[in-house]
């Protein structure tokens, strides 16, 4: 989706994948090796000027080796450091006033026990680095196996945060050009099933100006003080009036990908823009969207066409639990976008 954005714009892109069935192939030459190979990265490193990632699990040594080989990574080693480490990130989001859910580190089941006492039950265990889509967290309580959860996560390098009772996930998304100006789109609400995101609805209900100008400021906040460019989402917990930092992605973000229809310019048009140098594009939104990914299996994906929707198929094989694509519909009518996604929901019952 980012080379699908860039192509218009003039830029040409070569991909660095693991995965032989990269959909990133249809628009571009495609690397396929580990993110550690070295002869594929000083490969990718001459095809390229400017580099960038769309997956945080990249390994820091991997973007270090991009640099020493004079390639300019956006947005960069550090963002990505902290995003790869839910301490530091929280660490990151107290420091610059974003309250967090209360946490501790864990690297033993006595670390756990003491922390359980402190916060309170329930609580969600996770590793440190290496989780997305709720992999690599578990549900914990008191007087519960400790040891046993404990060492089901790798045994240390874990973090254990309080189980918060949100109103609502929302997510904000923004993204800083290099001269550092920075754009923001509206808030986007989110529904999670299984760990993984299901829907995202944009502009989000029931936000207020106080509540967008809130998260605008936390987000401009991580920005700065990363020096960052490109685009940027943080994932909220609403509660109330108060919003919890839960966790930044240093990059486009799937509750984003309802700009691709829903809003002046693009989250990937965007990416682009910023890490090229150039202004950044509007971000207000069009009329409402809600995002749906198509997970697991997409039986009939006429049948969403025929909805109205703007269906993106990844071209992955399919299987469960893995995300295949999403589908976009805009309205400006809420409740008939919301009668139209139902009716898409029903069709890819998953
Ligand atoms: P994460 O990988 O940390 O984004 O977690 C995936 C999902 O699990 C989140 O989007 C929430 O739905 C849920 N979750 C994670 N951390 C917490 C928490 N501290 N309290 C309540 N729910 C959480």
């Amino acid at each position: 989706m980012l080379g699908l954005a860039g192509l218009p714009l003039g830029e040409r892109f070569t991909f660095l994948d693991p995965d032989e069935s990269a959909p990133a192939a249809a628009v571009g030459r495609l690397i396929q090796a580990a993110y550690d190979d070295r002869v594929a990265l000083a490969e990718f490193a001459s095809a390229c000027d400017l580099a960038t990632f769309e997956f945080e699990q990249v390994p820091a040594a991997a973007v270090e080796r991009l640099v020493e080989a004079g390639v300019e990574v956006r947005p960069g080693a550090r963002p990505l450091a902290v995003a790869q480490d839910r301490l530091e990130e929280k660490r990151l989001f107290e420091r610059l006033g974003l309250a967090v859910p209360r946490f501790a580190p864990v690297d033993s089941a006595a670390d756990l026990e003491a922390a359980l006492t402190d916060l309170g039950a329930p609580a969600i265990l996770k590793t440190r680095g290496g989780g997305y889509d709720g992999k690599g967290q578990l549900q914990v309580k008191r007087g519960g196996d400790s040891a046993a959860a404990v060492a089901e996560l790798g045994g240390a390098g874990l973090i254990v945060e309080e189980r918060v009772s949100f109103d609502r996930e929302l997510s904000v998304i923004a993204v800083r050009a290099r001269d550092g100006e920075v754009v923001v789109y509206p808030l986007i609400e989110n529904t999670h099933r299984a760990g993984i995101l299901r829907l995202s609805r944009a502009p989000a209900p029931f936000v207020d100006v106080d509540l967008q100008r809130r998260a605008e400021a936390h987000v401009r906040r991580v920005l700065e003080e990363l020096d960052y460019v490109g685009v940027l989402a943080i994932e909220l917990f609403q509660l109330g009036r108060d919003l919890l930092g839960n966790e930044m992605a240093p990059r486009v973000h799937n509750s984003g990908h309802w700009t691709i229809e829903g809003a002046e310019t693009s989250q990937f048009e965007n990416h682009v823009r910023a890490i090229t140098g150039r202004p950044l594009g509007r971000t207000d939104a069009r009329g409402e969207s809600m995002m749906l990914n198509l997970i697991g299996e997409v039986s009939d994906p006429n049948a969403l066409l025929r909805l109205g929707g703007h269906l993106h198929l990844y071209g992955k094989s399919p299987r469960p639990g893995r995300k295949l694509g999403h589908v976009t519909f805009t309205d400006t009518d809420p409740a008939r976008l919301e009668d139209r996604v139902a009716e898409a929901a029903r069709l890819v019952a998953q």
